[in-house]
């Protein structure tokens, strides 16, 4: 869905990339790119401007962190405001303390709700609760059949009786208020934990929908309205969002149709204008595409960046400023970088935890599933025998490393010679790495090619 919204914003981040400091100049024109980028992407305009105003804020402001160079600070502020803009943190529904939570769901014809339904009370079920759903969509002819279809695709009850009927508790009509009442009550009878009931939707919004749904909340007084918001349909969201909040002050949206490749934006504004989170995401027309939605995660998502925050944190956290320092130093005065400083750059990078956790976590490390099974944490182990088991003259002058002194160094480490070779070769390459960052900026601590 965010597909394009997320390769406009990385290819903003790659100009930064290289530079020591960022100018005024530089902050300006990110953020003018970062706001086109939303726009482009369908983000409502004051949501766009707003983000961009906070953005730049902090990114001229002196928030300085010295474990990250000022490309990654960029990153790091443009993530924290887009969490923000998505709700801030993950919202979990709120369950009633005595009888049945009852979740109602409104939003227009077509958002998604009935196939809601049955996603949320089959994920409900999964969860240890006895979720009933009740069909109150009585405008739509097959609204009622579909939910029964739903409810059996989940494996749930429905609750949906013909009008006319007398059922156990009122003679059921076709008043979606008195058939949403009598399925609150039925599930208390037969004790289920949760109702999902579903509510009509219109192709527009209009007072008689907003009436109607009205009605049926203050008939059943539910502990959530969920607001289901269809991402495809584009600028409309941020309105229709806003006439149902309104109308019947819903507690939380339902981003429906993420699968989709809509621009996405709007569906990206929707917590923000309403001030409501957004606490699920339907991605698909099969009973189990649903997630619990949260918003750190999908700001990563569409910045593409792995988890790359959780590396962010383990940098500062394990971060030495001394080794930083020294290594800052040798750049400045153009000293070569040796065995000695890969040893102690490998050190550091281990500190920060497994390197096989920290490969998933890397953005566009672009490697398999089978490749990280084949990657060995005791491999930095090896590399670390291997250092350790050369002359220091021959850690700081590593072409002194002929085939003599490379069988000799596989026999004290363990390994065998072609493991010594290929530390080498890797150590050259990360030699050169380094020349290039000493340029510009670079995740301090950690060498190109190390891992
Ligand atoms: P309602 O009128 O709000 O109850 O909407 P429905 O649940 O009937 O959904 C309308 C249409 O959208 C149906 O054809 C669904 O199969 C489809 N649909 C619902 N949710 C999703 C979704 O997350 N992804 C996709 N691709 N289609 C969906």
């Amino acid at each position: 869905m965010f597909n394009s919204l997320s390769d406009r914003l990385s290819a903003t981040f790659k100009n930064l990339r290289g530079k020591g400091r960022l100018s005024e100049a530089d902050v300006d024109g990110t953020v003018r790119e970062i706001r086109r980028a939303l726009l482009d992407a369908d983000v409502a305009v004051p949501v766009a401007r707003d983000f961009a105003a906070a953005v730049k804020e902090r990114a001229l402001g002196a928030e300085v962190s010295e474990a990250l160079n000022p490309a990654q600070q960029v990153v790091k502020i443009v993530n924290e405001e887009l969490v923000s803009i998505l709700g801030g943190q993950t919202r979990r529904l709120q369950f009633a303390k005595v009888g049945p939570t009852v979740i109602m769901l409104a939003g227009l014809q077509g958002a998604g709700k009935t196939t809601l339904a049955g996603k949320l009370a089959k994920w409900l079920a999964s969860e240890g609760h006895t979720p009933l759903l009740v069909a109150a969509d009585l405008q739509r002819p097959n609204a009622v059949t579909q939910l029964k279809v739903v409810g059996e695709r989940a494996g749930v009850p429905v609750y949906a009786p013909h009008p006319g009927v007398q059922s156990d508790f009122e003679e059921v009509t076709g008043n979606p208020v008195v058939v949403a009442r009598n399925g609150v009550s039925e599930a208390r009878q037969k004790q289920h934990d949760v109702v999902i009931v579903d509510t009509a939707g219109r192709l527009g919004v209009d007072e008689a929908l907003m009436q109607q749904a009205r009605d049926i909340r203050d008939a059943i007084r539910p502990q959530e309205i969920l607001f289901v918001i269809d991402a495809m349909i584009g600028q409309d969201a941020v309105n229709t969002a806003n006439a149902f909040n309104e109308g019947v002050d819903f507690t939380g949206v339902v981003l429906s149709k993420l699968d989709g490749d809509a621009r996405g934006g709007a569906a990206l504004s929707v917590a923000s204008v309403t001030g409501k989170p957004i606490m699920f995401a339907s991605t698909g027309e099969n009973v189990n595409d649903f997630e619990v939605f949260h918003p750190d995660r999908m700001a990563g998502r569409i910045l593409d960046m792995g988890d790359v925050l959780t590396l962010i944190e383990q940098a500062e956290k394990t971060w030495d400023k001394a080794e930083a320092e020294r290594m800052a130093k040798k750049f400045a005065d153009q000293e070569d970088f040796t065995l000695e400083d890969f040893l102690a750059q490998m050190q550091q990078i281990k500190k920060m935890g497994s390197l096989k956790k920290m490969l998933t976590m890397m953005p566009g490390a672009n490697i398999s599933k089978q490749q990280l099974e084949q990657f060995d944490d005791k491999q930095a182990d090896r590399i670390e025998a291997i250092v350790r088991s050369m002359t220091p003259h021959e850690r700081v002058a590593p072409k002194i490393i002929n085939g003599s002194r490379r069988a000799r160094i596989a026999r004290g480490s363990g390994v065998s010679v072609s493991e010594v070779n290929q530390l080498l070769e890797r150590f050259t390459e990360a030699q050169k790495m380094m020349k290039k960052l000493a340029a510009g900026g670079g995740i301090p601590g950690i060498p190109g090619g190390a891992a």
